[in-house]
């Protein structure tokens, strides 16, 4: 073995499992439905956790009542039937002299898995039956398989690995480890691709002694070094594939250097502006208000993005109501400035008709040159462009988007389509970018070039208002640059949230409602979420109208609004909630974005628990953005202790960064970058959020691979990179 030429991961992908002793057909079936199909495959399943058998939990210290695992020998099985009729597998287990009882009820195959010999750990709560401590269906992790299994107990270490295993599959955690131990021997020494000075520099062991380690360690104290090596590994692939997709794109980049000067952000309105100055200086001394501190630190970003020849590629997140608005609009504005137009896509219909009313509102009176008209100069015109803008509006809009007519399109995916093409576009935002793939994303940018006549790439702001932690959005957006509103507009009310279990509290919650709404204020209530489809969901809002109308909020106004109406309908209904003809707006989740009523003060949430975290803290935004102190109310019992960490969390926090931390803590990772996997998936051991050092380590020794060209010369990082990406990119990435 010494001999052979180390092995490529690439190799070890074309090894298929059926190679591998004792695994016949049947089990390369069984593998397969687990996802499992080559070597690499195998040496990527990673185990869930260890068991030291130096360091066994003593039978004699449990006591009733006392979860534990317990890792002992199995010494006698018998089973039987109930007076019941349930069958009942009893189970004897030894260790160090000590006995007790297992039972399995209902589970008879139980019998023919635990036979003398088996060492098992045994998960469970301890109870008392007969006087003998027992435990009833506890978890089973099978250690060591019984004799006659294909694996020799003996050669076991100390430390054993426990893999996932499937019952349904009918793989067993002892098996698994027996083929993950013959992929380790059948592999030989493997290829390193990291140059030893870089695994000097971070401390990194070499690769085959951290998959020996992580699956056969000797110790435990194997398994840290192990880990550590395989999850900046996973981390660096990412990232070098995030900087690679980064690095082509600016080479193929034929952007717009649009003009900016950054002290045209440091007026105030009221101060004054000639007429002959910026379109974004001329608009924010005669906004009607100033921006933040952190407005004008991430216009600043902007501009210089935007006078820069690349073109932009920036994700703002700021928290719902921390003014992304006018934050757009200036970016916009900076591309009217020189010329060219600008694209605002919104996730709905009903955000682009607000974004449309909220634009020209803001823009009125502002103006801009055009040699095409009399006396030189014009409004500015912004223009919607949906799926309901149909017949000759849709075409007088797109010909005027085709001769420069237009300066800022709102719109929604429908922006995307064939048939709408620019004279000169110049910036796109994308709002609340959690509703749009990175796929779209990708298409917008494609597109752009192709849908001017100028051919130049747009500058891309994509915002968004579910905060993202740090770690997951490097790994999540590792390709934008990021920018941050991290300060609400001054002389917000804030928030007060309240969970509202007992009857008491729900009564004091409508009571809130009614108090409001006499006091000239408005109200949402958001209906259950219900998942079958939007139709039995826009039934229950129906039925939930009624009912509040003429219960609870008898007297008041109540209007409606769902998923399943129209159009037209549904603007009709937020504007008479504008206006206040509607006092309260019973809805389903349609208003979770960016929905804008300032005198909206109070939001009852019904059934909380079925929403997600993000989604809550949306809902919640949608009040709380006049001046007056705003409420919200959960609505609701929680039905498991996840879900009422949440509801805590959401009564304790309104800040969305916070909240996102705590999200990510309760579901993990794998819901964030779900959405991001395209190929072979490649963070199987790395955590966010006990890894955040090795992934900005990662990140930096990815970055100056790619900037200095080392990694073109690294033949082998490249062969492994590929590996992970589909034929596309692949030839998008790596075509010289
Ligand atoms: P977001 O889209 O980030 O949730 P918006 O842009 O809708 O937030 O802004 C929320 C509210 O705050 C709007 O009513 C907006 O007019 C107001 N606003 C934004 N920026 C400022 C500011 N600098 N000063 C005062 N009010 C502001
Ligand atoms: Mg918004």
């Amino acid at each position: 073995m010494s001999d052979q030429e180390p092995r490529r991961l690439r190799a070890l992908a074309a090894i298929a499992v059926g190679q591998l002793r004792h695994i016949g057909p049947k089990r390369t079936a069984a593998l397969a439905s687990m996802g499992l199909e080559s070597v690499f495959d195998l040496l990527t399943l990673y185990p869930r956790r260890y068991i030291d058998r130096t360091r066994r939990v003593d039978l004699s210290d449990l006591r009733v009542g006392d979860e534990a695992a317990v890792f002992a020998e199995v010494t006698a099985s018998s089973s039987r039937r109930t007076r019941q009729g349930k069958s009942l597998v009893d189970v004897s287990i030894v260790d160090g002299g000590e006995t007790m009882k297992v039972a399995f009820f209902n589970q008879p195959w139980r019998a023919a898995q635990l036979t003398p010999g088996v060492q098992a750990v045994f998960f469970g709560k301890v109870s008392e039956f007969r006087g003998t401590r027992q435990m009833t269906n506890p978890v089973v992790d099978v250690i060591v398989g019984a004799t006659g299994e294909d694996r020799d107990a003996s050669r076991v270490g100390g430390v054993v690995a426990l893999y996932p295993a499937s019952g349904k599959a009918g793989v067993t955690s002892w098996e698994m480890g027996g083929f993950v131990e013959e992929s380790l021997k059948r592999a030989g020494p493997l290829l390193d691709p990291l140059p030893a000075p870089l695994r000097h520099d971070h401390s990194l062991i070499d690769r085959t002694a951290a998959y020996w380690g992580i699956h056969l360690p000797r110790d435990l104290a194997d398994v840290a070094p192990a880990r550590r090596r395989l999850v900046f590994d996973e981390f660096l692939r990412l990232q070098l594939l995030l900087a690679l997709r980064r690095r082509r794109l600016e080479e193929t980049a034929a952007g717009v250097r649009h003009p900016f000067d950054e002290h045209d952000l440091d007026v105030s309105p009221g101060s004054l502006a000639g007429a002959d100055s910026s379109l974004v200086r001329r608009f924010l001394s005669a906004h009607r208000f100033a921006l933040t501190g952190a407005q004008r630190r991430v216009l600043s970003e902007i501009g210089r993005d935007m006078s820069s020849t690349l073109p932009m590629h920036r994700l703002l997140q700021g928290d719902v109501g921390s003014g992304k608005t006018v934050v757009a609009l200036a970016t916009l504005l900076m591309a009217i400035d020189g010329g060219r137009q600008g694209a605002f896509m919104a996730p709905t219909e009903v955000l682009a008709e607000q974004h449309v009313a909220a634009l020209r509102a803001d823009l009125a009176g502002l103006r801009v040159r055009d040699d095409a008209v009399l006396g030189g100069d014009r409004e500015v015109v912004v223009q919607l462009l949906t799926g309901r803008v149909k017949g000759r509006e849709r075409q007088a809009v797109l010909s005027a988007l085709g001769t420069g007519g237009v300066d800022i399109v709102v719109g929604t995916h429908a922006l995307l389509t064939d048939d709408v093409r620019f004279r000169a576009l110049g910036a796109v935002v994308i709002d609340e970018q959690h509703r749009f793939g990175v796929q779209q994303r990708a298409l917008l940018r494609d597109k752009g070039r192709e849908h001017s006549l100028e051919a130049l790439d747009p500058d891309l702001l994509v915002m968004t208002a579910t905060p993202i932690p740090r770690t997951a959005a490097m790994v999540v957006f590792g390709d934008l640059d990021r920018s941050v509103l991290d300060e609400l507009p001054a002389g917000r009310r804030g928030i007060v949230t309240s969970w509202a279990c007992t009857p008491l509290e729900v009564q004091g919650a409508w009571r809130k409602v009614r108090d409001e709404v006499a006091a000239g204020r408005r109200a949402y209530v958001i209906c259950p979420l219900v998942e079958e489809s939007e139709r039995v969901e826009a039934t229950s809002a129906v039925a939930e109208r009624t009912r509040l109308a003429t219960h609870e909020l008898r007297g008041l106004s109540v209007g409606l609004l769902h998923g399943q109406m129209k159009s037209a309908q549904k603007d009709e209904v937020m504007a008479q909630f504008r206006t206040g003809e509607i006092q309260v707006l019973v809805a389903t989740v349609v208003i979770e974005v960016g929905v804008d009523v300032a005198q909206a003060s109070v939001i009852v949430i019904e059934d909380a628990w079925r929403f997600g975290l993000a989604q809550l803290h949306q809902l919640r935004g949608r009040v709380g953005r006049g001046d007056a102190p705003s409420h919200c109310y959960l609505l609701g019992e929680a039905p498991n202790d996840e879900a009422r960490q949440r509801l805590e969390a959401l009564v304790e926090s309104d800040d969305g960064f916070a909240l996102a931390e705590v999200d990510l803590d309760l579901r993990g990772e794998g819901t964030l970058l779900g959405a991001r996997q395209r190929g072979r998936s490649d963070l199987r051991l790395a955590s966010l959020r006990r890894d955040e050092a090795l992934l900005n380590e990662a990140r930096e020794v990815a970055l100056e691979l790619v900037a200095g060209d080392a990694l073109a010369h690294n033949v082998e990082m490249v062969d492994e990179l590929r590996l992970f990406v589909d034929d596309e990119e692949a030839q998008f990435l790596f075509r010289s």
